[in-house]
């Protein structure tokens, strides 16, 4: 089955070689012009229903905001980078709460602009920082198609100073082994019970290509990092995530579970993403449930304390029972 049934673009993107490298390889697919990728109407008026469908649009266009944000977990700042969105279909998607069903891929063909900016931010400050450049999209997904992370990494590691990192879903991590990346670009997989990959991580990998992902990228000499993300406390929670630590510790090498970083990430859930999901997917597991979630505010439902104070020891002693070198570097 193709990724994609068509193409939506601005008119710009024929400017720059990635847009035109685009038209080529997608040139059996019908391509419709927009104005804007940020607000196509045809598809705010569809019903939420079509979500899955759209997911197999692939639009096209130009970055216009490059705002860096701070931020304090395992990098400094984030960075709005080569794409937002992407062709997976995640039941607790974060994206879907800022893009609601336009959740779809958009890919940013002005790369040049916003590599020349994350060379000379990298230069700035009083020491080296690490930039976030895959929170907003699938990086490894979208260098399936656009090649950007074969031409990143190897570009960062000559010009930029510091690090770069994203994380993944996805194994297809071949094309990145042999770069020349001066451990300057940090991998990190995320990863849940390949029961939740099957039913909530729809399009995803399976866990046990993530797992020899994370080895092949260690083995190639990239500093590496496992997300378990995001933890959902449903039905059985206790033996699947022990279960999913016990893979991990059995399925990494040595040399992986020696220098990997780990992050511990509890779902959040939206008002909206249900919505989405009860119309999009009616057969899928329910993650909203009254008893063990309230309320956040603006509309997002986090795990209540009581749960929450049960769930982290217990998981975060298997973790280091389990991958005592590993460093585990926050929950939240
Ligand atoms: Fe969202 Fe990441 Fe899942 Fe894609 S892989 S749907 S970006 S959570």
């Amino acid at each position: 089955m193709k990724l994609f049934t068509a193409v939506y673009h601005e008119p710009g993107i024929f400017n720059y070689p990635l847009g035109r490298k685009l038209k080529k390889d997608f040139a059996d697919l019908p391509w419709h012009e927009i104005k804007s990728h940020n607000r196509i109407e045809e598809m705010t008026q569809r019903p939420n229903s079509d979500f899955p469908k759209m997911k197999r649009f692939l639009i096209i266009g130009t970055r216009k905001t490059h705002r860096y944000t701070e931020n304090h977990k395992i990098s400094d700042y984030l960075v709005p980078f080569t794409s937002s969105g992407c062709t997976a279909m995640c039941l607790y998607c974060y994206l879907v709460c800022n893009y609601n069903k336009c959740a779809y891929l958009r890919l940013f063909v002005n790369r040049e602009d916003m590599m020349e900016r994350l060379i000379k931010n990298s230069k700035k400050g009083a020491v080296p920082q690490t930039f976030e450049i895959g929170s907003n999209s699938d990086l490894v997904l979208e260098n399936m198609i656009t090649n950007n992370l074969e031409w990143v990494i190897p570009a960062f590691a000559r010009e930029g100073r510091g690090q770069i990192t994203f994380p993944t879903k996805f194994a297809s991590v071949k094309p990145l082994l042999g770069l020349d990346h001066q451990g300057k670009s940090i991998f990190r997989m995320s990863v849940n019970p390949q029961e939740i990959i099957d039913h909530i991580e729809l399009g995803t990998s399976p866990l046990h290509q993530r797992i020899q992902a994370v080895n092949d990228m260690c083995e190639a000499g990239y500093p590496v990092g496992i997300l378990i993300a995001p933890i959902i406390l449903n039905d059985g929670w206790k033996e699947k995530y022990m279960n999913l630590i016990d893979q991990l510790a059995d399925g990494l090498t040595e040399k992986a579970k020696k220098s990997i970083t780990i992050e511990m990430i509890f779902m959040t859930y939206s008002f909206v993403q249900n919505a989405i999901n009860k119309e999009a997917f009616p057969e899928a597991p329910d993650l909203y449930d009254n008893q063990s979630m309230s309320g956040g505010g603006r509309g997002k439902y986090r795990y209540r304390k009581e749960l929450r104070l049960e769930a982290e020891p217990v998981l975060t002693d298997y973790v280091r029972l389990r991958l005592p070198e590993a460093r585990l570097v926050y929950v939240c």
